[in-house]
């Protein structure tokens, strides 16, 4: 501190006067700088000869020094009373010898005013020899050491306040900086560490805790999962429930407050700060407090939509690229190995199964997996979640299998899993298959994962809906109405298909004897059934890899891929044989067969038609009712 605003200091504080306000500090005040004063005086003669007492403006004597032992106390009192009295009275210095003591009593008046701020009293043996002056200036003495600590109390004071207004004052910046700072976060878990962090610097000796509804920030203490046991007693509870704060205090008498954190849109935890009432605790600003809470809560929940509208505008992407990609394949086997590793890297899941429900045999069989144990594995429609699937038509998220047995399952009991979100293939609003995405961890989906896969499933339910009205439409194309046989087009298509890589293949042409006549005696629709009669033979006769075809009116056509005429003349006998036993009204069939092999100059199909169409000719020639071997090219 330079001289100067010492100087200045000395003069300020010189001019301030004790106010009517500070009459009940004045008693400790007046005792204290008595104190002093005798503590200082106590080495003159004066003070070794009689006794001083400090009389307040009310006559009580707030305290006494000096020698006492001359004289009962009570004589003594008695008789510095009467002289404060005088004193009061005439405002004046009071001083006489009555009997056997000297007795005097000085007023002392404040320092602007003359308000008489305490009386100042001497009693004394007789033939003490104290002046008056002598006693005025013992009460000049007294009336400075009083205002000295009149100043350094008021000195105190101000610096007392002066160091509450800083606090204060940092108290609100570090307020308004954590605001600033709340706002300044994006995700839930930073808005949440700066909470925390804030809270500590203000309320250094306090127990602060966050209790969560929802998200909770892994390995923190302080943030724990809020739940409800007894609310009635659970002020952390309440907060939440009635949106208000509130408050207990303890056997202890520590004081607990709690509010909720709430945005505008909903309560998301209560924010529990716990002070103790000794030395080293806070003294809470309640606003202060409410307000940072209510800005948590605000950037809490900013946070939250932010969060929110970032994972929606992610699954909108994922839904799109995989959309797109499953639309690119219009083979279901292909859609579900996709699906497959399209799933498991989206939820970063261990296990992914993917079952289609046939129909035909009534069980689900599994078309994709990432559990090579699993893969053509086929189960009841009743069996595990994919039959709690088929049965609910709901989706599922299980958060720990090992707790929650609802049904057992084989793909989460071979493979150690613990979560488990499903949903279900729907086309045209039937179960068609089922998708089960797995991890080895309890709680390991989200909600956000269970309501995503739902989504995805829909989607691929769209393109297995498209595969296979795909599927059917070309099946549709390919297939003969009348007879169920394949089209023509579609064997001669296989027919080059298959002279690419295979070394050789054999075809029979097959045409009914006198088909006109059985028309003309029975009718077209009669015709018809013989027709589809002959083509049940002809299916039954051949293996699957064979492709059996009409080839036009009631010429049927099979072409047997790596198969020899030798083969190929057994397989049409045996049709033949059983066209003319099994057919009603009875008919009879004439067979062509010719073949081709890769060391033919050139392998065609019309080559191969031609050669079988000249056998058939032949056969007709021959008396029909058999069959002839084409020649080799
Ligand atoms: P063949 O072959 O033994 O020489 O005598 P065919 O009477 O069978 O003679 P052709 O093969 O020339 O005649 C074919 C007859 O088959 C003509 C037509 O009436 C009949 N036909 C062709 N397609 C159909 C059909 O889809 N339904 C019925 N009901 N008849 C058909
Ligand atoms: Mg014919
Ligand atoms: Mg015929």
């Amino acid at each position: 501190m330079d001289n100067n605003r010492k100087g200045n200091h000395s003069i300020w504080f010189a001019n301030e006067d004790i106010h009517d306000a500070d009459e009940p500090y004045l008693p400790a005040l007046l005792k204290e700088s008595f104190l002093e004063w005798s503590a200082e005086a106590a080495g003159l003669p004066a003070f070794r000869n009689g006794l001083y007492g400090i009389y307040g403006k009310d006559a009580i004597c707030h305290d006494t020094a000096g020698v006492d032992d001359f004289a009962t106390k009570q004589v003594i009192g008695e008789a510095a009373l009467h002289a404060v009295r005088n004193a009061m009275a005439d405002e004046a210095p009071y001083y006489a010898r009555t009997g056997s003591l000297l007795i005097a009593a000085i007023p002392i008046f404040r320092r602007k005013s003359k308000t008489l701020l305490a009386v100042f009293a001497y009693v004394a043996p007789e033939g003490a020899t104290t002046s008056e002056g002598e006693l005025q200036a013992h009460t000049l003495h007294y009336r400075s050491c009083f205002y000295r600590s009149f100043e350094q109390v008021y000195v105190k004071d101000i610096l007392l306040e002066q160091q509450r207004n800083d606090r204060e004052a940092n108290r609100r910046d570090a307020l308004f900086l954590a605001a600033k700072r709340l706002y300044d976060q994006i995700d839930v878990t930073s808005v949440l560490n700066e909470l925390l962090r804030s809270l500590e610097t203000l309320y250094p000796h306090s127990e602060v805790h966050l209790y969560l509804s929802q998200d909770y920030v892994d390995g923190d203490a302080r943030v724990r999962p809020l739940v409800f046991k007894n609310t009635a007693h659970d002020i952390v509870a309440k907060a939440f429930l009635d949106g208000n704060p509130a408050t207990e205090k303890d056997r202890d008498g520590n004081t607990r407050i709690a509010i909720p954190l709430s945005g505008k849109q909903a309560a998301y935890g209560v924010l529990c700060i716990s002070m103790g009432s000794g030395k080293q605790s806070d003294d809470l600003d309640l606003p202060a407090f409410l307000l940072l809470a209510d800005t948590a809560g605000s950037a809490f929940e900013n946070a939250k939509l932010y969060e929110q509208s970032n994972l929606l505008i992610n699954e909108l992407r994922l839904i799109n690229e995989m959309t797109k990609r499953l639309n690119q394949s219009l083979r279901l086997k292909e859609i579900f190995q996709f699906a497959t590793s399209e799933l498991l890297t989206i939820f970063d899941a261990d296990y992914c199964c993917v079952l289609q429900l046939n129909a035909e045999k009534g069980l689900f069989e599994v078309k994709s997996s990432n559990i090579p144990s699993m893969a053509s594995e086929t189960f009841s429609p009743e069996y595990g979640f994919c039959g709690m699937i088929y049965r609910t038509k709901e989706p599922l998220i299980i958060s720990d299998y090992w707790n929650t047995r609802v049904v057992s399952s084989k793909l989460m009991d071979n493979t150690g899993s613990r979560s488990l979100i499903a949903a279900p293939i729907f086309v045209d609003g039937e179960v068609v298959g089922v998708i089960l995405v797995t991890h080895k961890l309890q709680n390991f989906f989200s909600y956000e994962n269970y309501k995503l896969l739902q989504v995805m499933s829909t989607h691929i339910g769209l393109a297995v809906t498209n595969a296979s009205l795909h599927a059917e439409v070309r099946r549709m194309v390919i297939t003969d109405n009348l007879t169920g046989l394949h089209a023509r087009h579609y064997l001669d298509e296989q027919i080059q298909r298959r002279q690419r890589k295979d070394p050789f293949g054999s075809l029979i042409l097959v045409d009914i004897d006198y088909f006109k006549r059985v028309n003309d005696t029975y009718g077209h629709q009669v015709g018809d059934r013989i027709l589809v009669q002959v083509s049940r033979i002809v299916s039954g006769a051949i293996r699957q890899d064979d492709i059996a075809a009409r080839w036009g009116g009631e010429e049927l056509a099979i072409y047997l891929p790596g198969v020899r005429t030798e083969l190929a003349l057994r397989i049409a006998e045996r049709i033949r044989k059983q066209v003319a036993e099994e057919t009603e009204p009875t008919v009879t069939v004439s067979c062509g067969v010719s073949e081709w092999t890769f060391d033919q100059d050139k392998v065609s199909v019309e080559s191969l038609f031609y050669r079988a169409d000249m056998a058939l000719y032949e056969a007709k020639n021959k008396g029909r009712n058999c069959i002839i071997v084409g020649s080799h090219s």
